[in-house]
């Protein structure tokens, strides 16, 4: 493990106050009433714009007007209550006397997170990168993989921690090692239900965790370990490799949603040279796009055999379903596993 990036609110630092507090002077402008503390710890997370329209409800005609008086406020008071959480400074530190390089990336507005970052933690980060017209909110993966290559990493070389579930999907879109932290503003259970490989309570037992992290040696469909990127939304979890994931042996990709496909999505079959899904359109661009994805970063990673989900469209070896949608086998792979095996890549089919 070479790099740990970690989201801003709610990890390094505790804003809940002064961010509630802003938009609560918004709505109060307005005419509108105000939330508790408490019920801002399910709104913060995705961004200022999200923040506004869970705080407004079923009033979203004020949002422009509420997303402006927030600022005006917040760009006066983000350091009012604002504190870094107990034992975070000397985490950054162990990490960085380790050899870590650390970043930020939260879906705070970029000039926003450079301000507090800088205020609050200077000549701590390599890079630093909120959210902005050019790199879009998390769950996007665009700013982790901007830091990562900034700084010359692999996929399994990476950990990115956050408070929420946003956070772990994140990590999931980008295929790094999402580390949950329960001090910010979301559960252990919702943590985990969004994908975190490891959970932690306090950040004394960071650098811990990461020290016993490994370099993966093989990559496996991502429902395999458990994160619901199934076209149902669902997940194909296997108790028999948890160890693996937590340890880091196991890459995690879904060469559908890398080939740009949403979660959830219309199921998808193999008929002749193509794959349609069950309206009839055509999704063979998506699949192969997929594959592609799939082989470049298992290439990257210098692995050289996956475990893949068997029967699937992408992921199926030996046996795929017949096109149909009528539950019939016939013989055939799925097109990443097909993609991979004719590049030497090892395919072990998993149930
Ligand atoms: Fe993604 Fe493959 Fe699992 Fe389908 S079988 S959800 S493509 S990892």
């Amino acid at each position: 493990m070479k790099l740990c990036i970690f989201d801003l609110d709610g990890t390094l630092i505790d804003s809940l106050y002064d961010l509630a507090n802003a938009v609560n002077y918004a709505l109060e402008c307005i005419g509108l009433e105000t939330h508790p503390y408490e019920a801002y710890k399910q709104f913060i997370g995705n961004g200022v714009d999200v923040l506004i329209e869970k705080a407004l409800g079923e009033k979203q005609e004020y949002k422009e007007e509420a997303k402006s008086l927030f600022f005006e406020y917040y760009n006066e008071h983000c350091f009012d209550k604002t504190v870094v959480y107990d034992g975070i400074y000397k985490m950054l530190e162990d990490l960085k006397q380790q050899g870590y390089l650390l970043a930020v990336a939260t879906n705070k507005p970029h000039d926003l997170a450079t301000r507090i970052v800088n205020h609050l933690f200077s000549n701590t980060f390599m890079a630093v990168y909120g959210s902005s017209k050019e790199y879009p909110r998390k769950p996007n993966s665009y700013m982790i993989d901007t830091i990562r290559k900034k700084a010359s990493c692999k996929h399994g070389e990476v950990v990115y921690v956050g408070d929420s579930d946003v956070d772990m999907l994140t990590s999931f879109y980008g295929c790094v090692y999402g580390i949950g932290v329960t001090w910010g503003f979301r559960s252990q259970a919702e943590l985990l239900k969004a994908g975190a490989r490891e959970v932690i309570c306090h950040p004394s037992q960071m650098v811990e965790l990461v020290n016993q992290l490994e370099t993966p040696t093989k990559a496996v469909s991502a429902c395999l370990a458990g994160h619901c990127c199934r076209y149902d939304g669902k997940d194909n979890g296997l108790e028999d490799i948890e160890e693996d994931l937590k340890k880091n042996r196991l890459l995690c990709i879904c060469p559908e949603v890398l080939g740009g496909l949403p979660i959830p999505r219309i199921s998808c079959e193999i008929q002749g040279d193509k794959v349609i899904n069950q309206l009839g359109v055509d999704k063979t661009y998506e699949f192969i796009q997929g594959a592609k994805k799939c082989f470049e970063i298992i290439q990257e990673n210098a692995i050289n055999e996956v475990l893949l989900k068997s029967k699937s469209p992408s992921c199926g070896k030996d046996i795929v379903y017949d096109g149909t949608f009528g539950k019939k086998l016939i013989k055939g792979h799925g097109i990443t596993t097909k993609y991979l095996m004719e590049r030497g890549i090892i395919v072990v089919n998993k149930n």
